[in-house]
């Protein structure tokens, strides 16, 4: 008898696990329920879409067409309402039921609100000024604004990665714009201070200030006014000040839920083991991810898991890449946190920090910033635990000896968000190839300038997302 497999949410995690469910050729019987209105797109593009360099057609991940070749069915438009665990059946708002036998919590996460007076109107709606920057609706009228109203100011409240890339995407649309953070440095979660403050002069040679160590307190007819007694004038305001993950569904179906829901190595819930959850809004361990690296790969593992073949979670790789043009940015494990001897290059005036951990000879964090020319190899040491030479770690930053894309060696990772290495690339007729086979370039886009010159292609031919 086919079994009924349902995913809950279409994002990057749930359209990858579809991909690898469709691969594995499984007999399951697959129902996609997703509640924007669109098939899956590429969210990390969205801040491309802002900035005018992407299509939003270019960023579907997988059209409805393909689901339906596919033999899945896709319902765009549905939100699920609740889970009725004893009757193992998915509510949607409208009242409809659907059974499973078994459940895929794929739902992403949602923006926090910061607390500043005057953000919400009496009616409960936001501020017309005030835009999140989450979902491809966001996008879209975040876009209307900057055509249609002409913005001349805006200020982004938040300076981690989604900050900065709404932050250039506005100055690029020729929007001035200002950036507040709270916390004393850029990307505070995830870099020390030296990187904060050359990504801080990194901005503000592309024309955007930043404001850190400044709460952003009360919208007021003057402007945005911050805790510092500053009152930045502008004309629209971006929230970008962080996310949880969305477990409201979880909670409501009983199942453990700390930050995200938590699962066991196989992805199930620890407190039923017929649902699954993955992507933002699953927690292993201590752990919760919010990027796409880990999602992709928390896909891959489920899906195997699913079709029967021995596989289990690890725990994440965390590789976080920043998409935002005129920025360069990857972040390995959790170099604020990760214990080891630390070996670090800062060159503000070129905008350049390198930062890696290194413990009993092993890479175990990395920042890069300004400079990714390395980063493939960087990854690939510190996937692998390779032992590092006494002089590598050094060599590895100094001095920039780059590696042409043509030298790279086939076991090279070119994108770390598909797992793709030189070789894989290499192996495929031209990009269309690489995109439906491989899934590189389909995620943050950083590997793309890489995986043109691999296939010798014209780097005018652009790399969209999707098929
Ligand atoms: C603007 C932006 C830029 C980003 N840039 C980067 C980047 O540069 N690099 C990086 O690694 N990561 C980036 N991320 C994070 C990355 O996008 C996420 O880690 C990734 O999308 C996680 O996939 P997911 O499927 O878990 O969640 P999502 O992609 O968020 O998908 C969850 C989906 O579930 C839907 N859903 C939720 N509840 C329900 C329900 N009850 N019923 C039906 N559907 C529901 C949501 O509407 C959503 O469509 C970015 C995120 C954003 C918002």
């Amino acid at each position: 008898m086919t079994r009924r497999l349902v995913i809950v949410g279409n994002g990057m995690a749930a359209v990858r696990l579809v991909e690898q469910l469709v691969a594995l050729d499984t007999d399951w019987d697959v129902t996609v329920l997703g509640d924007e209105p669109h098939p899956p797109y590429n969210r990390i593009l969205l801040s491309a879409v802002l900035e005018g360099t992407h299509r939003v057609d270019a960023i579907t991940l997988r059209s409805a067409q393909w689901y339906a070749d596919a033999g899945v069915t896709l319902r765009t438009g549905a939100r699920v309402l609740d889970v009725d665990t004893e009757r193992s059946e998915v509510m949607l708002v409208d009242g409809e039921r659907i059974g499973y036998d078994r459940l895929v919590l794929a739902t992403g996460s949602i923006p926090t609100l910061p607390p500043i007076r005057g953000l919400i109107q009496l009616d409960g709606s936001l501020h017309p000024d005030v835009h999140a920057f989450r979902s491809l609706a966001d996008c879209l009228r975040l876009d209307a604004a900057v055509r249609d109203q002409n913005p001349q100011r805006a200020v982004v409240v938040g300076g981690g990665l989604l900050g900065l890339q709404v932050a250039r995407a506005l100055s690029i649309r020729g929007v001035a714009t200002e950036i507040v953070e709270g916390a004393d440095h850029l990307l505070s979660r995830q870099v020390d201070v030296a990187a904060g403050e050359v990504l801080t002069r990194d901005l503000k040679r592309l024309g955007t200030e930043v404001y850190t160590g400044a709460r952003a307190i009360k919208l007021t007819p003057d402007g945005l006014r911050l805790d510092n007694g500053y009152t930045l004038a502008t004309d629209l305001i971006v929230l970008t000040a962080g996310g949880r993950p969305s477990t409201a569904l979880a909670r409501r179906a009983g199942l453990e839920v700390r930050r995200g829901v938590v699962v066991d190595e196989h992805l199930a819930s620890v407190t039923d083991p017929r649902i699954h959850a993955l992507g933002d809004c699953a927690q292993f361990g201590d752990e919760t991810t919010g990027f796409v690296g880990p999602a992709w790969d928390q896909a891959g593992v489920l899906a195997r898991h699913l079709a029967g073949v021995s596989s289990t979670w690890p725990g994440a790789r965390n590789v976080a890449r920043l998409r935002a043009t005129g920025l360069e940015v990857a972040v390995l494990g959790n170099p604020e946190q990760a214990e080891g001897e630390v070996v670090s290059v800062s060159n503000p005036i070129k905008g350049t920090h390198r930062k890696l951990v290194v413990r009993d000879g092993r890479l175990v964090a990395a920042t890069l910033i300004g400079d990714l020319s390395r980063v493939g190899l960087i990854t690939q040491l510190y996937d692998r635990g390779t032992r590092l030479g006494r002089t590598e770690p050094g060599d590895l930053l100094l001095p920039e000896r780059r590696h042409a894309p043509a030298e790279l060696p086939d076991d090279v990772e070119v994108c770390a968000c598909a797992g793709v290495t030189a070789g894989a690339i290499r192996s495929c007729s031209g990009l269309d190839e690489v995109r439906s086979r491989t899934r590189a370039t389909t995620g943050c886009g950083g590997c793309a300038p890489t995986v043109r010159q691999l296939l010798g292609v014209d780097s005018a031919v652009p790399v969209a997302a999707g098929t």
